[in-house]
């Protein structure tokens, strides 16, 4: 068969529980949606506190177009900084307690664009074995040596630094792990990590992206949770998941985030976030920091305690092994009126499927108890 056909390497993915489609919502995403004309909770999104649908933040969008028109119409450094990406940038960084912090378009363009600024084929980038996708296509675009430690392991990641910075005594190694595991809802063990990495002369890369909103005093981390600011080089995060909105960040000292501004390029070669989206990022920064913001992480403990009493984070994996019984679960689930995404290879390790729950702030206590009906009712 011609490598032109793209048609059996989908049969293969299809053969293998792995076909992946896009199937459309047909209403706001929100704590219920509609989809295919049937109305679900939706147990499938990272808008931990309902943030996405919440009025204050649709009309700051709105009021930042209206000021600043809908596009930033360059990069940053032609000519496309505009006055509310300096105000978020600013606020962020005080409010992460950092010196400074800079904005991408996603995430994803965070890490893929600032790893590769901060090592090169010179240096050495250790990836904890669970990290993101964006992470680790972030470490393979900079050339540098990459290593990988078990999943959570300070024993394996301390021996690995001690043998890294023998061999390469001149190098930059930098330590990449994420505060909340986007597809297990687990915590690192921040603390230790920050000790194993300041014994070998490490740098720690830590991405905030589920933490963020959820975690420590004002939902400004687990970094900030733990008084480690001082010492976790890099804090990325993104505005997608429990600020509702999109757009990542770095935050770091002043000096790292200018070599950043010269060296990113998913910063410098694209167009800058829309005025208006970094004027709608403030606003949901605001609510983060307010009594609101907390308020909104005391619903969400509630519902996390209905389901898992004590469990660090909003998501919850049922990790059922096998590609169809995972797609099976998540259908009958539907079935039933709960949108639960089936997660599967390579998102997950092999024989790892699972039903990942993500949990919100906007869900009824009485959608938490059913589905909880629900999924006892299927595992007997
Ligand atoms: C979602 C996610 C990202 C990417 O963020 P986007 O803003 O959605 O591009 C990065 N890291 C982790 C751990 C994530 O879960």
């Amino acid at each position: 068969m011609s490598r032109a056909d793209p048609r059996p390497e989908l049969a293969e993915l299809a053969a293998a529980g792995l076909l992946r489609t896009l199937r459309p919502l047909d209403s706001p995403a929100g704590p219920r949606v509609v989809r295919e004309g049937r109305e679900l909770w939706n147990f499938g999104s990272n808008d931990y506190l309902g943030l996405a649908s919440h009025p204050a933040l649709a009309d700051a969008f709105i009021e930042g177009v209206r000021r600043h028109g809908a596009g930033a119409g360059a990069s940053r450094l032609v000519s496309g900084t505009l006055p509310p990406h300096g105000a978020l940038e600013d606020a962020l960084a005080a409010a992460k307690g950092m010196e400074a912090s800079l904005l991408f378009s996603s995430g994803f363009a965070t890490a893929a664009g600032s790893l590769p600024a901060l090592a090169g084929k010179q240096d050495v980038v250790v990836l904890d074995k669970l990290c993101h996708a964006c992470l680790i296509d972030g470490a393979r675009l900079s050339g540098a040596t990459i290593r990988v430690f078990p999943h959570n392991d300070v024993a394996k990641l301390d021996r690995l630094l001690g043998t890294l910075r023998a061999r390469h005594p001149e190098a930059r190694i930098l330590v990449v792990t994420e505060s909340v595991f986007s597809m297990d809802g687990d915590l690192c063990p921040l603390r230790e990590i920050v000790d194993a990495k300041d014994r070998h002369g490490a740098l720690l890369f830590l991405d905030e992206a589920h933490a963020f909103g959820v975690t420590g005093p004002a939902g400004m981390g687990l970094a900030a949770e733990l008084g480690l600011q001082d010492r976790v080089d890099f804090q990325m995060g993104t505005f997608s998941k429990a600020a509702g909105l999109s757009g990542g960040y770095l935050a770091t000292s002043a000096a790292w985030r200018d070599l950043l501004v010269n060296r990113a390029r998913s910063f410098i070669y694209s167009t800058a976030p829309p005025p208006a989206l970094a004027h709608a990022a403030l606003a949901a920064l605001g609510i983060l920091r307010s009594a609101e913001g907390d308020a909104l992480r005391g619903e969400l403990r509630r519902r996390i305690d209905l389901l898992c009493p004590g469990h660090p984070s909003a998501i919850l994996p049922r990790i059922l092994g096998d590609n169809d019984a995972a797609l099976a679960a998540a259908r009958n689930l539907e079935a039933r009126g709960f949108l639960v995404p089936a997660i599967r290879y390579p998102t997950v390790p092999r024989g790892t499927a699972r039903l990942r729950i993500s949990l919100s702030a906007g869900h009824p206590l009485h959608a938490v108890e059913d589905l909880q009906r629900e999924l006892a009712a299927a595992a007997r």
